[in-house]
């Protein structure tokens, strides 16, 4: 099964084009795409028996998310060997866990106004959790699986090793930095998790070649591992680390310019294209975040760009 943000919407994907899941329901499950997760296990019981009517075409600039407003996303670092060899940092002994702010995901296809500084890519297999998990085994974790989809771990080098201690999840954060899709795809159609071909190509070119039988802690082993300590909640989003190929780890250094065009593609799942210009584009601020926003102290702007 695939599950898709179709503008907003949540579609299923089928031969045919996308499934509309809360007109086809009657209502039963809301359009939002996020809220189906909390209902994982009632949905995926009701889209494998009823009989779904034939889909219609859709654009592909306008799928969004998968899973658009996750309570956590999470993110590991280090988590293939020559990955960890081309920064020149020892593989780690536990996954090493950031977060990145969900203000940073997008859809699968978009345009990405480059911020000042260093900006680089890191092709990612990103999970979705279907269910809560608190002190999971590794035996255990694949019933806690929504899907899989895939990730772009855009990241902003010189904001994220700035400071006496990195700033990893505030350099991976800008907007647009977290490109996730094209689709969530059900474990049942990915028979093997821990064997998937993931590629990167910048204006055509591979920049990564990897594969998931690479990673450190596999999803099983990083789902056990943070559930000892957080609590994963049904839509939360981990991604799940890089392989070697990074801008950072050439010699010399190369970073995404105006222009460029980045594609990320992952065996089974589908693929995600970024186009690059040369700014942010102008942050929209919602009104009701900016109506309920708590009053700031008179120095805190100027002591945050003072910082970056
Ligand atoms: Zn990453």
């Amino acid at each position: 099964m695939r599950i898709a943000n179709n503008a907003g919407r949540l579609a299923l994907v089928t031969r045919t084009g996308a499934v509309d899941v809360a007109a086809v329901s009657g209502g039963r499950f809301d359009a939002d795409p996020q809220k189906i997760y909390a209902r994982w296990e009632e949905f995926q019981d009701w889209a494998r028996k009823e009989k779904l009517p034939g889909g219609q075409p859709f654009t592909p600039a306008d799928l969004g998310s998968p899973a658009p407003a996750p309570a956590q996303l999470v993110a590991i670092g280090l988590n293939y060997r020559d990955h960890a060899a081309e920064t020149g940092v020892t593989v780690p002994e536990a996954p090493t866990v950031f977060g990145k702010f969900a203000s940073s995901l997008s859809g699968p296809h978009t345009t990405v106004g480059l911020p000042r500084g260093n900006v680089d890519w890191e092709a990612e297999l990103a999970v979705v959790i279907g269910t809560t998990a608190a002190h999971v085994s590794e035996a255990e974790a694949a019933q806690h699986i929504a899907g899989y989809t895939a990730a772009q771990d855009l990241t902003e080098r010189v904001l994220q090793m700035s400071g006496p201690v990195p700033q990893f999840s505030l350099g991976k954060s800008h907007p647009g930095f977290t490109p996730l899709g094209p689709w969530l795809v059900t474990p049942d159609e990915i028979p093997d998790p821990g064997n998937l071909r993931l590629t990167c190509t910048l204006n055509g070119e591979v920049v990564q070649d990897g594969n998931t039988r690479d990673l450190v802690f596999p999803v099983a082993a990083l789902i056990a591992r943070l559930s000892e300590v957080i609590t994963l909640f049904p839509g939360d989003v981990i991604l799940t680390g890089t392989p070697a190929g990074v801008g950072w780890g050439r010699k010399p250094p190369r970073y995404l310019t105006p222009g460029d065009v980045l594609t990320t593609h992952i065996e089974d799942i589908g693929t995600l294209t970024q186009h690059f210009t040369p700014t942010p584009p102008a942050r929209q601020v919602p009104t009701e975040t900016m109506a309920t926003a708590q009053p700031r102290g008179p120095h805190h702007e100027s002591e945050y760009s003072a910082q970056l």
